[in-house]
């Protein structure tokens, strides 16, 4: 008889109700399916005892045979402890318990020969391990033992409880026992021959119960593979799906703006880069199908200028084009230099932010819905139901990580709608959207973050840039930091000086960042030296005011916040000073200087921090240090942190892979894109009758979400 997977885990033998609601709760196990798939974390070797002089101070989970010569209990702050003596011939070393004493106690006899199984600490000369799992000689040795014996994820509540590792062990065994291991094949044979992957049966087998090292990584080969196949497999069909069913605006043609601009107006020439770009993106607008297109560059990459052809492109087939920016800032930025590069041009371009005056804001509605306005730039106000687009052909937005995804769908909804007349098309046609950010992220993670767009890369940045120097002082360097700022100043150039601000503790960085400015002041007096000062419980007029006197030259010195973080350019700027910056992620800190090194100047970067770091933050520092490249601080910033913490991360799945590591297993993730993508180029549809094994495990994949949390 078959098992259906599918079954409540409370029916195994050995769960009952009480274990299945622990499991529910703590690892998320359902069904028989959800504990075949909960995977070991790490094996170790049980066929090994150690003497306790052989002890390492590693922390390693380790098992030693001995007795327990007396307990003791230890007051300590909160309760107290149990502390017992264990001893063999070479030695003797500590167990301690914090919890469940009293059956503990009862439980365990003097005298007797005990297996201790636990991870070993010591402290000052004498070793201790804290709740090992405990087990007379005797019973021990009637059990196999394996050199590979797998630890599965745990939790506090569930050691607590009673579910220990062994526990699980053997409710996994009862599990293969009323299966009969049998389960069912999830990969197609040719898959299977090419990539020459263990079956499916003997995979699950052999990473629960290894029969030797060699089929403990042919199972995880298998399974890693599988689980990033299917999740590739999926995001390549969302974006199928999306290109065939999700109609785009025809932008047939390239026109006269496009062509003038591009002939007669350009600034400078493109990189290489922002051609290869612009064509991508051409290539979207020419299809039939809606762009949906993530672009990708480094800080002071160029971007904006692919932004600005783009929406010529738009302009050119009688389709009006917008622009969003997450500060006000920044919005008036991106409003000067779209004004400064369409100078002769001849188009309408407006600006809609928070401040915009009533009647301003009236008359752009007004120029906006009639189709006399042509290209409209501003923060979140362009989000507003007000906000009506006579024919919105493309949104462009920047540097979205600042961005929901809900606001992206929004402006989804702002596309043309067709005229009442032809009521069978009242639904709109989404406008081509353009994503950008300076925060890169690391191709693999973008794969699996971004599946569903399509991503464009800015890999070079425009000629005759040099590289920022980056140093880091410590606090009591501060007065050769200050004298070399006053060198800068003197030679005509500007410096930022940033401060952190963490929302919790808002007060105090408010505080900090106040005493900073009369230090500096103090340092650097009036009239010789202009301060300016920008954060975030200012006006955004007074904001906007301090900007303009700095980007006019009339201040010499910027001490902001991290509102000056995102876009901001002031090419004469060329210090780059922050406080603090170990309270600062690494890829803030690469934003922040990409404020600097925008002219032709040197430019620097100093990082300003306390003596005492943590080994997460010197490494941080030394990235920053070692390397200007925005691809590898992402890839630094991803170990550090793990993709729990990477911006867009948290509601894509890549956080609930079961298996497989985003990190580490970064070539099987290719192999497994590359292995999907070729199979749907040949088969869409997945009707081959060779494909059916794949059909068939995706859409179970599908249908029971809590296999693979992934399917969104
Ligand atoms: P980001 O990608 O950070 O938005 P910007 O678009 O603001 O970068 O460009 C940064 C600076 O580089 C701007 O001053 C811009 O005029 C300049 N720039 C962009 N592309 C080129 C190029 N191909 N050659 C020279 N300068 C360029
Ligand atoms: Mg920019």
């Amino acid at each position: 008889m078959s098992v259906n997977l599918q079954t409540p885990i409370d029916y195994l033998k050995g769960v009952g109700s009480s274990r299945a609601d622990l499991l529910r709760k703590e690892l998320g196990i359902f069904t028989y399916q959800d504990l075949i798939n909960l995977f070991p974390n790490r094996y170790i070797d049980r066929t090994r005892y150690y003497k306790i002089n052989e002890l390492q101070q590693n922390n390693a989970d380790v098992q030693v045979i001995g007795k327990i010569t007396s307990f003791k209990e230890v007051a300590q702050k909160r309760g107290k402890r149990l502390v017992a003596t264990f001893q063999d011939d070479t030695g003797t070393m500590e167990l301690v318990w914090f919890r469940g004493q009293k059956w503990i106690r009862d439980s365990l006899i003097l005298n007797k020969k005990y297996v201790a199984f636990g991870k070993c600490n010591a402290f000052g000369n004498k070793f201790s391990m804290a709740h090992p799992e405990m087990e007379l000689q005797e019973e021990h040795e009637k059990n196999l033992r394996s050199a590979m014996q797998p630890i599965y994820p745990s939790t506090e509540k569930l050691g607590n409880r009673g579910i220990s590792n062994r526990v699980i062990s053997k409710i996994m065994q009862q599990l293969f026992i009323e299966t009969g291991g049998r389960f069912a094949e999830s990969l197609s044979d040719n898959l299977r021959s090419e990539l020459k992957l263990i079956s499916k049966q003997s995979a699950l087998f052999n990473v629960h119960f290894p029969k030797s090292p060699e089929l403990l990584a042919r199972a995880q080969f298998r399974l890693k593979f599988e689980e990033l196949f299917y999740i590739q497999l999926q995001l390549i069909i969302k974006n199928l799906i999306h290109k065939s069913k999700i109609k785009g605006l025809p932008f047939d043609k390239v026109g006269n703006y496009f062509n003038t601009f591009f002939k007669e107006q350009l600034p400078f020439e493109l990189t290489g880069a922002q051609k290869r770009v612009l064509k991508e993106i051409r290539a979207d607008l020419g299809s039939n199908a809606q762009m949906n297109r993530l672009l990708q560059g480094d800080v002071g990459s160029g971007k904006t200028i692919v932004a600005f052809m783009s929406m010529l492109m738009a302009l050119d087939n009688g389709f009006q084009a917008c622009l969003m920016a997450p500060t006000e800032i920044l919005s008036v930025q991106h409003y000067n230099g779209l004004l400064e590069l369409s100078k002769k041009l001849n188009i309408s371009i407006s600006i809609l932010t928070g401040s915009t005056k009533t009647s301003e804001r009236r008359k752009i509605h007004e120029a906006l819905e009639n189709g006399e306005l042509q290209i409209l730039i501003g923060t979140h106000a362009l989000l507003e139901d007000k906000v009506k687009f006579h024919n919105l052909g493309l949104a462009i937005i920047d540097e979205q990580h600042r961005f929901g995804v809900a606001q992206r769908s929004k402006l989804w909804r702002k596309g043309p709608t067709s005229p009442p007349q032809s009521s069978r098309s009242a639904s709109s046609i989404p406008p081509h959207v353009l994503v950008m950010t300076a925060t890169p992220i690391p191709r693999t993670l973008a794969m699996s973050v971004y599946g569903d767009l399509d991503i464009s890369i800015i890999d070079e940045l425009p000629p005759g840039r040099k590289a920022i120097k980056t140093v880091h002082r410590f606090d009591k360097n501060r007065l050769n930091v200050f004298r070399f700022v006053r060198d800068e100043i003197d030679k005509a150039r500007q410096i930022y000086i940033v401060y952190p601000l963490i929302q919790e503790s808002e007060k105090m960085d408010y505080k900090d960042l106040m005493d900073g400015y009369e230090s500096i002041a103090r340092d650097f007096p009036m009239p010789k030296y202009q301060i300016s000062i920008v954060h975030g419980q200012m006006k955004p007029a007074d904001k906007e005011f301090e900007m303009q006197r700095f980007i006019k030259g009339e201040t010499q010195i910027m001490v902001a916040t991290t509102v000056i973080e995102v876009g901001v350019n002031v090419p004469n700027a060329s210090v780059m000073i922050i406080e603090s910056a170990e309270r600062f992620g690494l890829s803030q800190l690469h934003q922040l200087r990409g404020r600097v090194g925008r002219g032709a100047e040197q430019s620097y970067c100093i990082l300003m921090t306390g003596h005492k770091l943590s080994a997460d933050s010197k490494t941080r520092m030394e990235t920053m240090v070692r390397t200007n490249d925005g691809f590898e601080i992402a890839e630094v910033d991803l170990r550090l942190r793990g993709p729990g913490d990477i911006m867009g991360t948290q509601q894509s799945g890549v956080l609930n892979l079961k298996i497989a590591d985003i990190i580490k297993d970064n070539n099987i993730l290719q192999h497994a894109r590359l292995h999907a993508k070729n199979i749907l180029k040949i088969d869409p549809t997945l009707s081959l009758p060779e494909n059916q094994v794949i059909l068939n495990t995706y859409k179970q994949l599908t249908k029971f979400k809590n296999i693979w949390n992934y399917i969104s």
